[in-house]
């Protein structure tokens, strides 16, 4: 029988933990959480030799987990916060690798257009970490993108900037491989509710109690539950929308090849989205962080406000798209930290124990680079957090800065 990536998963989930554990004893880590960040993690592990256990709830990349969409943008423009440039790119070599070996693509190199109504701070510091770091970064004017990408009306837009190198991460498959690959070379996995233990070395999976040298809790959006005390008023879980639309048929201006992942500054309220990926539809959606959002219970059906937004923005900008149905819609949700930094450290009061997560809607991109600095951290590699991922820069007031 053909391996593939779902069957390595279910046999792997299948087997219970006594079966998972090697003769020599059980895991040197546990990690909590198979979205992107906790699948890298356990990766970067593996490659180090350990015996790593990751577990989740529901599954890689579930439909209720951050990761669970499906796509993602890779861009490496983040105004002057060149420590995101820089991981987006050691980032995208990872995805570019892990791509090339799947059988479906992980990656689309669609390119990523940014757009603005004038020059802007978060503009001119791009073009500088840019040429600082002498990455392609293309300056275009208001007439050079309407003749380039003549399916979207650029009206009140006088500044583009085109990144060539980046584009879409098929987010939900990318996390399944990554998974499915740490498990093929030896990693282990199974499908478990995991509780904090009594310290930083035990956790209990579905109630039976397991240990470890370290555990990892990546939990993504359930962070502030598992950690109501720490982490309850410092991770913002909002609601978040997105909607796909059917460019009209035959209509080859919204594929990939003719259009690029964008995103609209749109005065400060940002709308982004893809082409028409794999036949899904032109994604759109809004940044904006929405109402607060439970992981668990949240509604996640298409607000009818949110729907016209979108609606009107895709009309406004992509006039072809006017009156075209929409195909799909997802109600995910940010796990925001205070400022947008993810958190990447110990545990203060749990010897053993490390926090990961704070995607704060711009995460998926960076997982490679965050396992690896958790791992490094977990291995004693790094024996401090970058000062920015530190759990003592997360402040408890909702005030992104990060974009
Ligand atoms: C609509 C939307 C658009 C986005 N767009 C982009 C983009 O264009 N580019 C980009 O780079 N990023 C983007 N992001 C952000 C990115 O998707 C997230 O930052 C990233 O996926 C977070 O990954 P994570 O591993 O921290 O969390 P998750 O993917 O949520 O994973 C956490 C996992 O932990 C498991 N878990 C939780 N608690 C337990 C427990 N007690 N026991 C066992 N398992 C548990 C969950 O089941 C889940 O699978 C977007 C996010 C959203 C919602």
């Amino acid at each position: 029988m053909r391996t593939t990536r779902r069957s390595v998963l279910a046999a792997a989930a299948a087997a219970p933990l006594a079966a998972c554990a090697r003769p020599s004893g059980g895991p040197d880590v546990i990690v909590v959480g198979a979205g992107v960040f906790g699948a890298w993690t356990a990766e970067h592990l593996r490659r180090a030799g350990k015996r790593v256990l990751l577990v989740d709830q529901m599954g890689p990349a579930n439909a209720r987990a951050s990761s669970g969409g499906e796509s993602r943008m890779t861009r490496s423009a983040y105004g002057r916060d060149a420590i995101y440039t820089r991981m987006a790119l050691a980032s995208l070599e990872e995805w570019r690798r892990l791509s090339q070996r799947a059988t479906l693509p992980l990656f689309h190199n669609a390119g990523v257009l940014f757009f603005f109504a004038e020059m802007v701070d978060y503009a001119r510091d791009s073009i500088a970490v840019h040429r600082e770091l002498n990455l392609p970064l293309e300056q275009l004017d208001h007439d050079a993108m309407a003749q380039r990408w003549p399916q979207i009306d650029f009206t009140g837009v006088t500044l583009g900037l085109f990144e060539p190198e980046f584009g879409a991460l098929m987010a939900r498959r990318g996390v399944e491989e990554t998974v499915a690959r740490f498990v093929a070379q030896g990693g282990e996995y199974r499908l478990a509710h995991a509780t904090p233990g009594p310290d930083g070395h035990h956790v209990l999976l579905d109630g039976e109690a397991a240990r470890a040298e370290a555990i990892v809790y990546a939990c993504g959006p359930w962070l502030p539950k598992v950690f109501p005390e720490l982490l309850g008023q410092r991770i913002f879980v909002t609601r978040q929308e997105v909607a796909f639309i059917a460019p009209p048929d035959g209509d080859e201006r919204f594929e990939p090849a003719a259009l690029p992942g964008w995103a609209d500054f749109n005065g400060g309220d940002l709308y982004y989205g893809f082409p028409n990926l794999e036949g899904r539809g032109f994604k759109i959606a809004r940044d904006t962080h929405g109402p607060d959002f439970d992981p668990d219970t949240g509604d996640r059906r298409m607000s009818e406000d949110g729907a016209a937004l979108l609606r009107a923005f895709a009309d406004r900008r992509f006039p072809a798209l006017a009156g075209r149905p929409f195909t799909e819609f997802r109600v995910c949700q940010y796990e925001n930290s205070s400022n947008g930094d993810f958190l990447i450290d110990r545990h203060p009061d749990l010897e053993g124990a490390f926090l990961l997560g704070g995607g704060s809607g711009h995460g998926f991109k960076h997982g490679p680079e965050v396992g690896r600095m958790m791992a490094d951290l977990v291995l004693g590699r790094a024996t401090e957090p970058d000062e920015r991922f530190s759990l003592a820069t997360k402040a408890t007031v909702h005030a992104r800065t990060v974009l």
